[in-house]
């Protein structure tokens, strides 16, 4: 499945948020919004006066940008979501926080998404004992996460484990980060899902309309 490459700190300009893409980075000085906060463009400075189908249009893209998917397979998740017996809006984010990158990233094994999604593009992770390198595989309540043994080397993971009591921490899981394992333990709380902030309803309503 394809993915942006383009430059991503100005999808959080963009956003008027951090939107948390480059893992250690974002939480240091170099931040590009923090020492930026406004959008990029020669017209980012100006007055800008949102009409409602923008505000949700922001919202929508916010979160496609938060967990790395383009909009068709993120429509997709909007789609299944809305099928699902609860609220649209909140389903749609646990199918996007289930997803094996965001799990990696959530147990701490890689600074970011998209450092997540390599790992598990590359073949470094294994689920249930078996190597498996789909990262919109949707992990399931029970499965084990653990790193292939060459992965344990890698010094970007040391350094993602380095900081994961940084980073926000998902009561579903349960980590076992000497070990490079992780549990999923149950299913994703929206009460996790606060950093950056979300307002989902804000998709439901752009897909709506
Ligand atoms: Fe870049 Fe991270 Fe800052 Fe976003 S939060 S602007 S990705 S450094």
């Amino acid at each position: 499945m394809a993915r942006y490459v383009g430059p991503v700190c100005k999808l959080c300009r963009r956003e008027g948020m951090k939107l948390y893409l480059k893992g250690e980075r974002c939480y240091s000085e170099k931040c590009a919004y923090t020492r930026r906060p406004y959008p990029p463009g020669q017209h980012g400075q100006g007055r800008i006066k949102l009409s409602e189908y923008a505000v949700r249009l922001r919202e929508k893209q916010k979160v496609r940008r938060v967990y790395g998917v383009l909009e068709r397979q993120f429509s997709g998740y909007f789609q299944e979501a809305s099928r699902r017996k609860g609220r649209t809006g909140e389903e749609m984010l646990a199918l996007l926080e289930r997803r094996l990158d965001n799990a990696v990233h959530r147990l701490g094994f890689a600074a970011s998404r998209s450092e997540a999604r390599q790992l598990v593009g590359h073949g470094h992770v294994l689920i249930n004992g078996k190597r498996l390198d789909i990262p919109s595989y949707i992990v399931r309540v029970g499965d084990n996460v653990t790193l292939a043994e060459g992965a344990k080397k890698f010094k970007f993971v040391a350094a993602a484990i380095a900081g994961a009591d940084k980073r926000p921490q998902a009561s579903w899981l349960e980590a076992d980060r000497a070990n490079f394992a992780g549990t999923i333990k149950g299913s994703p709380v929206r009460e996790d899902l606060n950093e950056p902030e979300i307002r989902e309803q804000l998709v439901v309503e752009y897909y709506s309309r």
